[in-house]
C-alpha cells in the first residue's frame, strides 16, 4: 500500500483531514463516492453565470478564529451578512426575532430594552410545561405562544413531518432571539461567502502534493484493497457498522430550482414559509455572491423522508442508536487507527466550522497540528 491514510469522503472533513496529514508528511488518498468534491457544501455556475449550492444555501459563520484562518488560506470570503424573513399571514417578517419582528407581530412599538419584558409576559400568559421536555415547550419557553404559532409550529411540522411535542427540545438551542434592531440571521464574527464558491475552496484545500483523490469510488466496495495506518471516515456511521445497531433516520430534501426573467425577484436572499405552501423556505442564489444578470435563479425545499441523508431527525430512539454507534466509533479511534469526523460520522448536525474544527482537533490527537 503506498499510501499512510485514507480518507473516505472529499467534503469539507474529509479535504480538512487530507490536508493536515500531507503537511504533515502523509501520503494521502482520498476516497470520495460521488463524481465531485466538497460534499454537502458542493456549488457551481449554472448557464446564467449564478452560483448555485448543489445541496442548498451555505453561509459560512463563525467565531473560532483558527478556523477561519486556515480556510482564509485557500479562498477569499466575500463580505456577505445573512438575512432572512419569514413569511405568515401575507406578510413578510425580519427573521430570527428581534425587536423590529415584536413590533410588527404585534403592532406595538417596543425599544430594545422592552424586549426582554415583553417576551416574559408572553411567556406567562402561554400554556407549557416547565422544565420543558420537547421542542413545543422549548420554544413557548422562550417566545411564548404567539410567535411559536406564527413561526415555528407548522415549519417544524414541515421540516420533520412530525408533532413538535415529539421533538427533542435541544432543537429549540439553535433559535436566536434577539433584544435588539440586529437582523442578521447570524451574529458571528467571522461570515462571508467563499470569493470563488465552496468548490473551489475544497479543491484548493485538496490541492497539495501528498494528496490523491479518487472519484466515483465507494470506499465500501474497495475497503479491502485500501488498508493503512490511519483511516479517516467521514461518511454514514451506521453504514460503517453495517447498521448493526438500526438505521439512523434522516430527513432528506428535494431542491427544485426555478429560473425567473427578473434581476431580482424576493427581498432577501432567504424566505421561509412556515404556514403556506409545500416548500418550506427559498433561496435567490445570486445575493451570496452579489452576482448580476437579467435571470434569477431560485432554490425552492420540500423536505422528504427519502433521499441524500440531510438532518439527522431529533428523536430518543435516533439519539440512542447514535449513542450506541458513537461508542464503537470512540472505541475503534482509541486503537489510532480510526478517525471518524464530520457531519456524517459524528452523526451531528454540525455547521461547516464545526466540521473543520472537530476535524482539526481530531487530527490534532495523532500528533499533527
Ligand atoms: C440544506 C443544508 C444547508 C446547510 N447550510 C449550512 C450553512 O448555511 N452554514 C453552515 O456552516 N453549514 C451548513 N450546512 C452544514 C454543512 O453542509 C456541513 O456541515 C458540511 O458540509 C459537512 O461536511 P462533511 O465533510 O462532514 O460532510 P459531507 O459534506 O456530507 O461530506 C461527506 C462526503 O463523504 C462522501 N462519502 C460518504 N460515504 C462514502 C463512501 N462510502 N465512500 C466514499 N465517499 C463517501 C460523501 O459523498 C460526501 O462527499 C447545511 C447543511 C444542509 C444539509
Amino acid at each position: 500500500m503506498m499510501f499512510d491514510a485514507v480518507i473516505v469522503g472529499a467534503g469539507l472533513a474529509g479535504a480538512t483531514a487530507a490536508r493536515l496529514l500531507a503537511e504533515s508528511g502523509k501520503r494521502v488518498l482520498v476516497v470520495e463516492k460521488h463524481r465531485h468534491v466538497a460534499g454537502h457544501c458542493h456549488d457551481y455556475a449554472n448557464e446564467y453565470g449564478i452560483t448555485i449550492h448543489t445541496y442548498g444555501p451555505h453561509i459560512f459563520h463563525t467565531n473560532d478564529a483558527g478556523v477561519w484562518d486556515f480556510l482564509n488560506r485557500f479562498t477569499e470570503f466575500r463580505f456577505y451578512q445573512h438575512r432572512v424573513l419569514s413569511y405568515a399571514e401575507g406578510r413578510f417578517f425580519p427573521f430570527p426575532i428581534n425587536a423590529d419582528t415584536i413590533n410588527q407581530v404585534f403592532n406595538v412599538s417596543i425599544g430594545v430594552d422592552e424586549v426582554a419584558g415583553f417576551l416574559e409576559r408572553q411567556v406567562a400568559a402561554s400554556a407549557f410545561e416547565d422544565p420543558p421536555a420537547n421542542f413545543r415547550d422549548a420554544v413557548v419557553s422562550q417566545v411564548g405562544e404567539r410567535l411559536y404559532g406564527l413561526f415555528f409550529e407548522n415549519y417544524s411540522r414541515k421540516q420533520w413531518e412530525r408533532d413538535p411535542g415529539l421533538l427533542s427540545a435541544d432543537l429549540a438551542k439553535r433559535i436566536p432571539v434577539r433584544a435588539s434592531r440586529d437582523d442578521r440571521y447570524f451574529s458571528d464574527r467571522y461570515q462571508g461567502i467563499p470569493s470563488r464558491g465552496y468548490t473551489r475552496m475544497v479543491e484548493s484545500i485538496l490541492c497539495h502534493p501528498g494528496i490523491s483523490v479518487m472519484l466515483g469510488a465507494d470506499w465500501f466496495e474497495l475497503r479491502e484493497g485500501l488498508e493503512a495506518e490511519l483511516t479517516v471516515f467521514t461518511g454514514e456511521l451506521d453504514r460503517f457498522f453495517d447498521f448493526e445497531e438500526g438505521k439512523l433516520e434522516y430527513r432528506s430534501l428535494d431542491l427544485v430550482l426555478k429560473t425567473f426573467d427578473e434581476e431580482r425577484h424576493q427581498a432577501a436572499a432567504v424566505v421561509n414559509y412556515p404556514n403556506d405552501y409545500g416548500w418550506t423556505r427559498v433561496t435567490e442564489y445570486k445575493a451570496f455572491l452579489g452576482e448580476s444578470s437579467p435571470r434569477t435563479t431560485l432554490c425552492f425545499e420540500y423536505p422528504r423522508s427519502e433521499g441524500e441523508p440531510y438532518y439527522i431527525v431529533p428523536t430518543a430512539e435516533n439519539a440512542a442508536r447514535r449513542a450506541a454507534y458513537m461508542e464503537r466509533a470512540a472505541a475503534l479511534e482509541a486503537s489510532g487507527r480510526y478517525v471518524f469526523a464530520g457531519r456524517l460520522a459524528e452523526c451531528a448536525y454540525f455547521n461547516m466550522d464545526q466540521v473543520v474544527r472537530s476535524t482539526m482537533d481530531k487530527i490534532a490527537r495523532h500528533g499533527v497540528n
